[in-house]
């Protein structure tokens, strides 16, 4: 049987690094440390400094830990963890904090604060890091978004706190973390004496739960006070954590008091949020709120556009039509697939083409065996088009809303089993013979017409892979 070893330990340390993102890492895990004489076949030990921080691992990281060993060595394995306190003056030994303690805000005492270090919580550490790419210059506007976008621009420019808070919500992947960043590197830089502390909400739950540990919590008070311009993203997280939520609710009330800016950002309305405490919930809704969403399939083949161009690519157009088409509801994966074609052309030196698309983005391709109706048909079509969906029905016989309409009636023979007088009721109760009259002429023009031929081509492909 294979043994678990200090080498495992460190692959399993790389893991969960790569899995977990630096901030939870070096929060939760790295304190963790392997103790080889306690670890048997079947259970993996490990030193915790705190009970605190084992509490915290086993409800969080629990499965993390026991899934990355158990596959690395092949076999299930058990967590077991010790509670060793690091040799340490013992100032800081005495600074624990039992769990019970966890639980409150309990004013601390002074004498807990004692320690040489204690006043120099430090609020660059506090924050995360800005993403230079997430600008207002590089932030793609369109139906869906433009509200926020101007929203968001407004409020950066302006010094009054006017709107306060600032709640940007909505779906994952639409942009909010690109925005609140845009905000900040646009407030840094037209307003360097303000102070800008841009926060996750994970990160600010850690800093209160340390600032309880080491008995710090006035001067994790103080810091969050101090801010002119404080940007927690992802507040949910926040949400069902009482303590945290209590003392994130005294920063805020204490901050909006001084009319300072809060800007948040969250994945729901404050209304559809569990776990939030009424006042606080109240309180959310008296600045500004606005809702980001999803974006039309213009603005996405533009985001696409933009990011190919970034990236010093060419999409070709039924490529990023397909694409845009298949992926509409978060930005972040449509960027995932145009990042895996253009990896996959540059390694192989191809340029990128529907049929390497359609090879490459299998999972999001994937033709389905479901049955195609006429009505999506009709949806795909009018979109298309840019006509009226009622268009399908009505007998207006002006080339630009007939061509299209016998485009549907021509898809929904080839992709359906529908029969002619089946085609001819669906598209407002018309004769059998207009149905066929239809399919015949789009056959015939499509044999002469590029361009609808193309057009056919990528109709087909967005609807029958949908
Ligand atoms: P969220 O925080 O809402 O989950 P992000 O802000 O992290 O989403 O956005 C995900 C990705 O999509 C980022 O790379 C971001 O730059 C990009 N993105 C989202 N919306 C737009 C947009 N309108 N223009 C350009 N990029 C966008
Ligand atoms: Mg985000």
């Amino acid at each position: 049987m294979q043994q678990f070893t200090i080498s495992h330990w460190q692959d399993v340390q790389q893991d969960l690094k790569d899995k977990l993102g630096d901030v939870v890492y070096d929060s939760w895990l790295q304190p963790l440390s392997f103790c080889p004489d306690k670890t048997t076949e079947s259970e993996v030990s490990l030193r915790v400094p705190t009970r605190f921080v084992r509490d915290w691992v086993v409800r969080h990281y629990n499965d993390d830990l026991t899934n990355t060993i158990s596959s690395l060595i092949g076999k299930p394995m058990a967590v077991k963890f010790e509670i060793v306190a690091p040799v340490a003056k013992p100032e800081t030994v005495q600074a624990e904090v039992k769990p019970e303690q966890i639980a409150t805000t309990a004013p601390v005492t002074p004498k807990a604060n004692k320690s040489a270090d204690s006043a120099s919580y430090r609020l660059l550490e506090a924050g995360n890091p800005l993403d230079p790419r997430f600008t207002f210059d590089n932030f793609v506007t369109g139906k869906g978004n433009e509200f926020s976008y101007a929203a968001a621009k407004r409020i950066a420019e302006s010094e009054d706190a006017a709107y306060n808070p600032f709640l940007l919500y909505g779906g994952v992947g639409l942009g909010k973390t690109h925005l609140m960043h845009a905000m900040a590197w646009h407030i840094r830089e037209n307003y360097p004496e303000r102070r800008v502390l841009y926060i996750s909400s994970e990160k600010f739950v850690y800093q209160f739960i340390r600032s309880l540990r080491d008995k710090k919590t006035m001067d994790f008070k103080e810091a969050f006070r101090s801010v002119d311009v404080l940007m927690i993203d992802d507040i949910q997280f926040i949400a069902g954590k009482e303590a945290t939520q209590e003392e994130f609710f005294h920063t805020f009330n204490a901050l909006i008091d001084m009319r300072k800016q809060v800007i948040l950002t969250a994945d729901k309305s404050p209304h559809e949020m569990d776990n939030v405490e009424d006042r606080l919930r109240s309180r959310l809704g008296w600045g500004l709120t606005t809702e980001i969403h999803k974006p039309d399939l213009e603005t996405r083949l533009a985001i696409l556009d933009t990011k190919a161009a970034e990236l010093g690519v060419e999409l070709p157009k039924d490529v990023a039509m397909v694409l845009a088409d298949k992926i509409s509801s978060n930005i972040r994966e449509l960027e995932g697939a145009l990042n895996r074609l253009v990896a996959h052309a540059d390694l192989i030196g191809c340029p990128i083409t529907l049929e390497t698309a359609q090879n490459l983005l299998k999972d999001i391709f994937q033709a389905s065996n479901r049955l195609i109706t006429i009505e999506e048909i009709q949806v795909k079509v009018s979109d298309y088009y840019r006509i009226k969906l009622h268009e399908m029905h009505t007998a207006r016989r002006s080339r630009d809303v007939a061509r299209p309409r016998q485009v549907a009636m021509y898809l929904v023979k080839r992709l359906t089993s529908k029969s002619f007088p089946d085609i001819g009721k669906g598209f407002g109760g018309r004769d059998h013979t207009t149905a066929m009259h239809a399919v015949r002429t789009i056959e015939k023009l499509a044999a002469a017409d590029k361009t609808l031929a193309d057009d056919i081509k990528l109709l087909e492909n967005m609807i029958s892979s949908s």
